[in-house]
């Protein structure tokens, strides 16, 4: 088998990958050092939400539904993937609560262990919608950490926002994490200019009094329908000019490969978060994989390379597993290999990825 690259909308020559296509062990190091321990796992990109920054209101173009990955399947990618160092495995979307099988899934992933035994971190990444309902058996079933998105408190600009007028289903979903034991608990907000840029202080409030870190994100060149304006970006500096009028806030040290730069708020214990993908880039520390729910390895959120593990999972003849492990080894170490310095958002070449944020899983 090679580990052939698929670059969106055309082949690569297979040689390219072939004279490094050995069977390797150890870590997941890439050309320039960063060892691989993280895995975003997408379950699907279909979603509850219509969020503006993510997906169109109508007209998107779905995965195939034979494509999208079997809970068997992802089981055997993410135990290929945990012997290969990966330590935390984050599932996300598309809205991972749609899948029906989700607890199975989150029983699954949970059970894997690193090469010494150790048990992996599960977390999930979510609109909280189906929360009130499943997460007693998520948590049963080992789920260790949540996120839950919400970029604004307010009814109508939720409507707004997301197409769907479901805000009270999100809060009830933050209410029910909040009453269990998982922890921390986070909440990802999009900071946008003029759409909810007045409420980054009630956010963070509302965010305390859940017993919640909130974590700003600067809105990325995600959108299925390619709008991304630099100009509307609320930045990290705005974000926490806005915050300071407040808070103190403290920066916490440690940061490690995390996306989100993290303060304490007048002296801790709470502490807000910003991901700053766009004005304070954070590549070189990133230790980040994603699997997309269609079976694509991509190596960085705006990559316009994918890597197919559909042909390794699903081979014309059956093959013993060893077999398949081996080559979703293969196929990772090749996705790693090829990892660029930068996302190059800031570029003028820099190209939208095809997908949006549902298809890639954020
Ligand atoms: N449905 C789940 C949710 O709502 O959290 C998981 C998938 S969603 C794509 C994951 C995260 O990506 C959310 O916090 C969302 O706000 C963020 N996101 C989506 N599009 C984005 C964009 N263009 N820029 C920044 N963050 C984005």
């Amino acid at each position: 088998m090679s580990a052939v690259p698929v670059l969106i909308g055309a082949r690569r020559p297979p040689a390219i990958e072939e004279a490094s296509d050995a069977a390797s062990a150890g870590p997941l190091v890439d050309t320039f050092g960063r060892v691989h321990r993280d895995l975003r796992v997408s379950l699907t990109d279909r979603c509850s939400l219509r969020c503006t920054y993510c997906m169109p209101e109508q007209g998107n173009e779905w995965l195939a539904r034979s494509s999208i990955l079997t809970v068997d399947e992802i089981e055997q990618i993410a135990r290929v993937a945990a012997a290969a160092g990966v330590t935390t495995f984050r599932l996300t979307g598309g809205e991972p609560l749609l899948r029906t099988d989700i607890v199975d899934v989150v029983r699954r992933l949970a059970a894997i262990t690193g090469p010494y035994g150790e048990p992996v971190e599960l977390a999930m990444t979510t609109n909280g919608i189906r929360l009130p309902e499943v997460l007693p058996g998520l948590i049963e079933a080992g789920l260790g950490r949540l996120n839950i998105s919400l970029d604004t408190l307010r009814p109508e600009r939720f409507r707004d926002l997301t197409r769907r007028d479901r805000l009270d289903d999100v809060l009830a979903g933050i209410a029910a994490a909040a009453a269990s034991g998982l922890r921390p608990l986070k909440l990802n907000a999009v900071a946008m200019r003029d759409v909810n840029d007045d409420e980054l202080i009630d956010l963070v409030q509302f965010a305390l009094d859940h017993d919640a870190e909130l974590r700003f994100i600067e809105q990325m060149p995600l959108d299925a329908g390619h709008t991304w304006d630099r100009s509307r970006m609320v930045t990290r500096d705005e974000i926490l000019d806005t915050l300071s009028t407040r808070w103190t806030l403290t920066p916490v040290p440690g940061r490690g490969g995390a996306p989100a730069e993290r303060w304490s708020i007048d002296g801790g214990p709470h502490k807000v978060g910003v991901i700053a993908s766009v004005t304070a880039p954070f590549c070189g520390d990133c230790d980040r994989l994603r699997l997309t729910a269609d079976g694509q390895l991509r190596n960085c959120l705006f990559s316009t390379t994918e890597f197919d593990l559909l042909p390794v999972l699903r081979p014309p003849v059956a093959e013993p597993v060893e077999a398949v492990d081996k080559g979703i080894d293969r196929m990772l170490r090749a996705c790693v290999r090829r990892k660029l310095p930068g996302h190059a958002i800031n570029d003028p070449g820099f190209l939208q990825p095809a997908r949006g944020m549902n298809a890639i899983g954020g």
